[in-house]
């Protein structure tokens, strides 16, 4: 299992991590787990090629689930905590050659959504 650390500078933000773990592969076919181990962040694949596609995901996010003072954690952090469920802990991806098997447009991003903050993803591998 290895380690990739990301500092993020935002409250929310989708952060491209597809070249960090590539270089962290070891293997050169299997599977590749990208683990988030935290509350308020979260890992998903979408396109990489227009940065606007990633900003858009997160204005949207934060549009959909604001701040509220209807929330009851003391933290004052549940949307937060919501938008890190809806987007999901962690993604299984293929690795071809070295490196992750990707379409032409995707990309792996971390998600921010209580920056700034440093943070941590696990990236473990099952060799085929
Ligand atoms: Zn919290």
């Amino acid at each position: 299992m290895q380690e990739l650390i990301v500092k993020t500078s935002k409250r929310n933000e989708l952060i491209d991590i597809t070249e960090k773990i590539n270089e962290k592969i070891s293997i050169s076919q299997g599977f590749c787990l990208v683990y988030v181990p935290h509350t308020t962040a979260a890992i998903t694949i979408n396109e990489g090629a227009d940065p606007d596609v990633r900003r858009d995901i997160s204005v949207f996010l934060e549009k959909l689930i604001p701040v509220s003072p209807e929330f009851k954690h003391f933290e004052g952090n549940s949307d937060s905590h919501i938008k890190s469920t809806l987007v999901g802990p962690s993604e299984w991806l293929i690795v071809k050659d070295n490196r992750l098997l990707l379409g032409r447009w995707q990309s792996v991003y971390f998600c921010e959504f209580d920056g700034p903050r440093t943070r941590k993803v696990f990236i473990d591998e099952i060799k085929k």
